[in-house]
């Protein structure tokens, strides 16, 4: 029975990951992993994109249309799909996401860390400064698989637009901060990968040399998604376009669990 991993990157253009995350690189050259393009759902902006990648629905389809609006999710998920299905349901993320999943508005001290089989992300950690370093939540999230095993498992890092906002994505800073996530995430990938878990890397928008995103421009909007399989099958550099709207339906396919009517996309069939 396959497991799910989402390493969902903030802000992770498709060019810049392509570019400079040379783990990931070396497992699609190699193919161990494919590699597709995604051109991004709009608006290009995060709290949108995340209902959309859970939801497999356009944002005028799931009505969070904007940052600000800040209310659970009415719609059929993946993490409710999954809790649903009897399987278990594990995030280390921003807070945003807890406010479509658990409960909103965000308690930042009652909901940081939540362990309670009848919410939706059953095993939470989640955290509200952008500049929260990547890598100590890559450790939670590692923590979560070794103490959990959860069936899926959403890891939200917010370091790519962090520095994408804060420098530019034209800079060092940006560039650099692809090559530092690649560099962290790559012996987890590997102790995941023996795991048997399936593994997505992608984004929810990628970002602009002002730093900004939320425009219909391909740096705005341009993201990757790797997928490596515990079978070390892969289609190299598939160089193939998908959508953000095949995320949800591709997931809880691999888990074998019911796709939800509103999920129209056909899932990814993976070798
Ligand atoms: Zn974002």
């Amino acid at each position: 029975m396959a497991k799910v991993i989402l390493v969902l990157s903030d802000a992770l253009r498709y060019d810049v990951a392509k570019a400079n995350m040379g783990f990931l690189g070396h497992l699609v050259e190699t193919k161990q992993a494919s590699l597709y393009k995604i051109i991004g759902e709009l608006p290009s902006m995060s709290r949108p994109m995340y209902e959309t990648i859970h939801t497999g629905l356009s944002s005028s389809q799931h009505g969070i249309v904007s940052n600000s609006i800040t209310r659970l999710s009415t719609k059929p998920n993946i993490f409710q799909a999954v809790k649903d299905a009897g399987k278990v349901t594990a995030a280390a993320a921003y807070s945003w996401v807890s406010e479509l999943y658990n409960h909103a508005p965000y308690d930042p001290i009652e909901d940081k860390e939540v362990d309670d089989k009848a919410l939706s992300i059953q095993h939470g950690r989640f955290y509200t400064e952008d500049e929260y370093p990547d890598s100590e939540l890559f450790f939670t999230a590692a923590h979560l698989i070794r103490k959990f095993s959860p069936d899926y498992l959403l890891l939200h890092p917010m370091g790519m637009d962090y520095h994408g906002e804060t420098f530019g994505a034209d800079t060092k800073e940006y560039r650099s901060h692809a090559i530092y996530q690649d560099k962290k995430l790559a012996p987890l990938i590997m102790e995941w990968r023996e795991r048997e878990y399936t593994i997505f890397v992608t984004g929810d928008h990628g970002i602009n040399a002002d730093g900004d995103h939320g425009g219909t421009t391909s740096d705005q909007r341009d993201v990757p998604l790797f997928i490596i399989q515990p079978n070390f099958k892969g289609r190299g550099d598939a160089e193939e376009v998908v959508s953000h709207l095949q995320i949800a339906p591709s997931i809880l396919n691999l888990l074998e669990v019911p796709i939800p009517k509103t999920m129209k996309y056909q899932p990814l069939l993976l070798d």
